[in-house]
C-alpha cells in the first residue's frame, strides 16, 4: 500500500515545474566553431523546454517510474497474459555483441551464430508442438493467427477447394474473429456446454464443406482442457477441414501434451507469454507457427535451413504465402526465448507443471470466497465469478480488481470470457513462490469480506494510486496526446 499522505494526483506536470533560466549540468566551453545548418533545416523559434535545476529533473523522472507497475514490482496475475519473472540472463545472452551488432542485412555466411540459432528454435518448437515446420517470421499470436488462416486459404486452394468459414469458441480470445474478419472468412460461433468444453452437439451442426477449420485456445480461455478435443479434431477431419491452435495457454502443457498429438495442424506460440519475453509494455513479441508437412510448402519465405554444417535463409519457396515481415522476425526475441529453453533443457516440462500446481493451489483457497463457474481442476488459469457479490453486496468484478491494487497486486483480468458473468480470470504463472500466491489469497478473501462488510470502500477503490476511476471509454475516444506542444508552432505540422 501506498503511504497515506502522499498525494499522487496532484504531483505537477514537468512544465509546471519549469523555472525561466534553471539548467542541469554545464559542460565548459571550449570555443569550438558552431556547426552550420543548412538553410531550412533550423527553427523558426526555439523548442519549449523545461527548465528545472537537474534533481528536480532526475526526482520528476523517478516520481513517474515509482508509479508503474510491473511483474518486477509485485505479483501480476494477469490471465491469458502470462506475466511471468523474465531471467535476466536472457538479457545477458541477447545482448551478447555477435547478436546484439548483427545487422539485418548481413550475409548468411557471415551470420551463422545467429542462423544456427534460429534454426535450433525451430527445431525445439516444432517439438514442443508435435509438428515438424516452423515459420519464426510472425510478430505476435494475432499475427500468427492471420498467417496461419492464410496458410489454410493457401493450402485450400492448391487443392482446388472452396472454403469460406472459420469456427471459433464463444469463449475465443477477441483476436481469433478479428482474424477471420481480416482474412476474408466468415465466422460461426460454437457454444461452450456446462463442463467447459466445446458444445459437440452444437459443434457437428455448425461443420460443413464450406468449413475451412477450427480456431481453438486450449486449454481455453477458462483454464479448461477440452475432454472432447480428439472428437472435435475427428469431426473436423471428416470435414476436410483444419485445425488452427492458439497457442497463447502453451504455459500449461509444455512437454505434457502437444497439440500436433491432439490433431491440430497449424500452431501458433507467443513466445512472449509462454517462453520469457517482457512484455505488457507493448512488445516487442514473437508468434511463430508450427504446421503439419501438408502446409509446409506454404510457410512465409524466407525459411532458415540447415545443408551439412551451414545454414541459410531460403528463399526459394514457390508456393510461399510470402513474407509476413521484415527480414527475419525479432530476432532479439528468439535469443531471450532460447535461452530460457535452454536453461531448462530436458526439464521445461517442469515449467509448465508448476503453474498448473500453482493454479490449483491458488483456486482450491479462493473457491469458498467467489463462485467457480466450472468446478474441475484447472489447467495454469481458472476464472472465478463476483456474481454473488454482486447479488448481495452490489460489488462487481470491476471493484475487486481496483481494490486489489490497494493491496499491491495487479488485477487480474476482468470479464473475460464473455460466458462468464463478472469474471475474474487469474494466471498465477509458475515464477511466483508460495509467499506470494498466500499474499494474493490473504487479499482476494479480505476483499470479498470487505464487500459484505463495507461496500463503500470497495467503490471508491484504489485508494492508494495516482488515479481513481477512469472514464474508460472517453480516454480511449478522446485521447489527450499533445498537451504541452499544442500551442507550440515549432511542434505544428
Ligand atoms: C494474448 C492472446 C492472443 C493474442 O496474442 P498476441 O501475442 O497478444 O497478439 C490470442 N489468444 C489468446 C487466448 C490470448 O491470450
Amino acid at each position: 500500500m501506498t503511504e497515506p499522505g502522499r498525494a499522487w494526483g496532484d504531483a505537477p506536470l514537468i512544465f509546471e515545474r519549469s523555472r525561466s533560466g534553471r539548467r542541469g549540468g554545464r559542460v565548459p566551453d571550449y570555443g569550438l566553431p558552431k556547426p552550420e545548418l543548412p538553410p531550412g533545416l533550423s527553427r523558426a523559434r526555439a523548442p519549449r523546454l523545461p527548465e528545472l535545476a537537474e534533481p528536480e529533473l532526475v526526482r520528476h523522472i523517478t516520481a513517474l517510474a515509482d508509479r508503474t507497475f510491473g511483474v518486477d514490482t509485485g505479483f501480476y496475475p494477469l490471465g491469458s497474459c502470462t506475466m511471468k519473472h523474465n531471467p535476466r540472463v536472457n538479457e545477458r545472452v541477447g545482448l551478447l555483441p555477435g547478436f546484439r551488432d548483427l545487422h539485418p542485412h548481413q550475409e548468411d555466411e557471415g551470420a551463422q551464430g545467429a542462423l544456427e540459432l534460429m534454426w535450433t528454435l525451430q527445431g525445439i518448437l516444432a517439438e514442443v508442438a508435435g509438428l515438424p515446420a516452423v515459420t519464426l517470421q510472425p510478430a505476435a499470436g494475432s499475427q500468427g493467427e492471420l498467417t496461419g488462416l492464410m496458410l489454410m486459404r493457401a493450402y485450400f486452394a492448391d487443392r482446388g477447394e472452396e472454403r469460406d468459414t472459420i469456427v471459433t469458441a464463444d469463449t475465443a480470445h477477441g483476436t481469433n474473429p478479428a482474424s477471420v474478419a481480416m482474412a476474408g472468412y466468415k465466422l460461426e460461433r460454437v457454444e461452450t456446454d456446462a463442463r467447459g468444453n466445446l458444445d459437440l452437439e452444437d459443434l457437428r451442426g455448425k461443420v460443413d464443406e464450406r468449413t475451412a477449420g477450427l480456431m481453438l485456445t486450449n486449454p481455453s480461455t477458462l483454464g479448461l482442457f477440452d475432454e472432447g478435443i480428439e472428437e472435435v479434431a475427428r469431426i473436423f477431419h471428416d470435414a476436410g477441414a483444419l485445425l488452427y491452435y492458439d497457442g497463447a495457454n502453451l504455459n500449461a502443457v509444455v512437454g505434457i501434451s502437444r497439440p500436433g498429438d491432439m490433431g491440430f495442424d497449424i500452431v501458433h506460440y507467443n513466445l512472449h507469454k509462454t517462453f520469457s519475453q517482457p512484455h505488457g509494455g507493448g512488445g516487442p513479441g514473437g508468434g511463430p507457427v508450427a504446421v503439419r508437412e501438408t502446409i509446409e510448402p506454404f510457410l512465409p519465405a524466407p525459411v532458415v535451413v540447415r545443408e551439412g554444417d551451414a545454414f541459410r535463409l531460403d528463399h526459394d519457396r514457390p508456393k510461399s504465402i510470402g513474407r509476413v515481415r521484415g527480414f527475419a522476425g525479432p530476432f532479439g526475441v528468439f535469443v531471450r526465448s532460447y535461452a530460457y529453453m535452454r536453461a531448462y533443457g530436458p526439464a521445461l516440462r517442469e515449467m509448465s507443471e508448476v503453474a498448473v500446481l500453482n493454479a490449483n493451489y491458488v483456486l482450491a483457497k479462493l473457491r469458498d470466497a467467489y463462485d467457480l463457474p466450472y468446478d474441475r481442476h484447472c489447467m495454469h488459469e481458472f476464472v472465478l465469478s463476483a456474481r454473488s457479490l454482486k447479488r448481495d453486496h452490489g460489488i462487481t468484478a470491476l471493484d475487486v480488481a481496483k481494490r486489489l491494487m490497494d493491496y499491491g497486486i495487479h488485477p487480474p483480468t476482468v470479464y473475460f470470457p464473455l460466458v462468464v458473468p463478472e469474471a475474474l480470470m487469474i494466471e498465477p504463472t509458475e515464477t511466483e513462490p508460495k509467499e506470494r500466491l498466500d499474499d494474493f489469497v490473504d487479499a482476494m478473501q479480505a476483499i470479498a469480506r470487505e464487500a459484505a462488510e463495507s461496500p463503500e470502500l470497495l467503490k471508491e477503490a484504489p485508494h492508494g494510486r495516482p488515479v481513481r476511476r477512469l472514464d474508460e471509454v472517453r480516454a480511449a475516444k478522446q485521447p489527450v496526446l499533445r498537451y504541452a506542444f499544442d500551442d507550440d508552432p515549432a511542434f505544428v505540422g
